[in-house]
């Protein structure tokens, strides 16, 4: 109990969005997410705009916008597209995110 209540005092506590902020991307002038924005004009709950966790996917006017520059390669609008719209690559070796919280 005593050790637990040490080692919670040793941890930091910071917020999401201050870890996020950390990170430093080294951007790829070739992109390494390609969205086919014909099939998201079909897709009925846009899933990418509210579970990417980088917000590269916003609605706007009805219509999908994304940008890979903040992209954080976890893969999550691959998986949870229903229209297979999204073609997925790592960037190349060394550039994307750099994490600076793990
Ligand atoms: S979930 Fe897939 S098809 Fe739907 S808007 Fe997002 S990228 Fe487009
Ligand atoms: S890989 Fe993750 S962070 Fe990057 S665009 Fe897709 S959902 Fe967003």
């Amino acid at each position: 109990m005593a050790q637990q209540a040490a080692t919670k005092q040793r941890i930091k506590r910071i917020r999401l969005e201050d870890a996020l902020n950390a990170n430093v991307w080294d951007v790829d002038t070739k992109p390494h997410i390609i969205v086919d924005s014909e099939k998201c004009a079909g897709c009925a709950d846009k899933a990418c705009t509210y579970l990417c966790p980088g917000g590269c996917f916003t609605l706007l006017a009805g219509k999908v916008l994304y940008s890979y520059e903040g992209c954080l390669e976890c893969g999550t609008c691959r998986v949870v597209c229903p229209k297979g719209a999204v073609t997925w690559n790592y960037p190349l070796s060394g550039r994307g995110v750099q994490y600076r919280f793990g």
